[in-house]
């Protein structure tokens, strides 16, 4: 069995940053976000029952989901956003298991914003978060999705506290640093991280 490492971190954190730099060393991602757009992708049997509940004012003119209609659609009510979640979830968590079962590689990085508070750190070997201030999270969250930075607190009051992130964390890679700066440093991190994972996989496989 692949040995698997959750990496996390609160919005704007650097994820999918880092992860890029794994998957740079040939390291597969099993990333929550991408899997969330494919379950729901065109013609997917989830779209149709989403559809079937909240009407064909959710799809685009091609019959994609349009998410903003959709997140309007929740954004009021927290029994719709239940509703959508308990359909969503699962089916998440399904098709993330079914991408780890088909990998022959050592380990795969699972990347998922909220893999703490879902309670996903049970499916992993190790947890590797992306830390920085939460100052960091709102100039870069902010600035990447032109987004007020008292909505982005509010996203970042939903998700687990730093402290309470790095208490779960068996890894930290710190990404306050600027990466025109940093990234060397980075790359040599991770770069320590993958051997680690290497010989804790053959560990578990040997
Ligand atoms: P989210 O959970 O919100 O999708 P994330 O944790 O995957 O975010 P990224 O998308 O990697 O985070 O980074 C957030 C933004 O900050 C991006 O615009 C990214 O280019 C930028 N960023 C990430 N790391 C650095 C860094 N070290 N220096 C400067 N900018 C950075």
């Amino acid at each position: 069995m692949t040995y698997i490492i959750g990496l996390t971190g609160g919005i704007g954190s650097g994820k999918t940053t880092i992860a890029n730099l794994f998957a740079e060393l040939g390291v597969p991602l099993i990333d929550a976000d991408v899997v969330a757009r494919q379950v729901v992708q065109k013609g997917s049997p989830l779209l149709s029952q989403i559809v079937a509940h909240f009407g064909r004012e959710i799809l685009t003119a091609t019959g994609e989901l349009n998410r903003s209609a959709l997140r309007e659609k929740v954004f009021n009510s927290e029994s719709e956003k239940n509703w959508l979640n308990n359909l969503l979830h699962p089916a998440i968590r399904r098709e993330m298991l079914v991408q780890l079962q088909v990998q022959t590689a050592p380990y795969v990085l699972f990347v998922v914003p909220l893999l703490i508070e879902n309670n996903l750190t049970k499916l992993c070997d190790r947890v590797l978060v992306v830390d920085v201030l939460p100052d960091t999270q709102l100039d870069r969250a902010s600035q990447r999705d032109n987004n007020k930075r008292q909505l982005i607190q509010q996203i970042i009051n939903t998700q687990v506290s730093r402290n309470e992130r790095l208490k779960v964390a068996d890894d930290v890679i710190n990404n306050d640093g600027d990466f025109a700066q940093t990234e060397s440093e980075l790359r040599q991190k991770v770069l320590e991280l993958h051997q680690y994972y290497l010989q804790l996989s053959e560990k578990k496989n040997g």
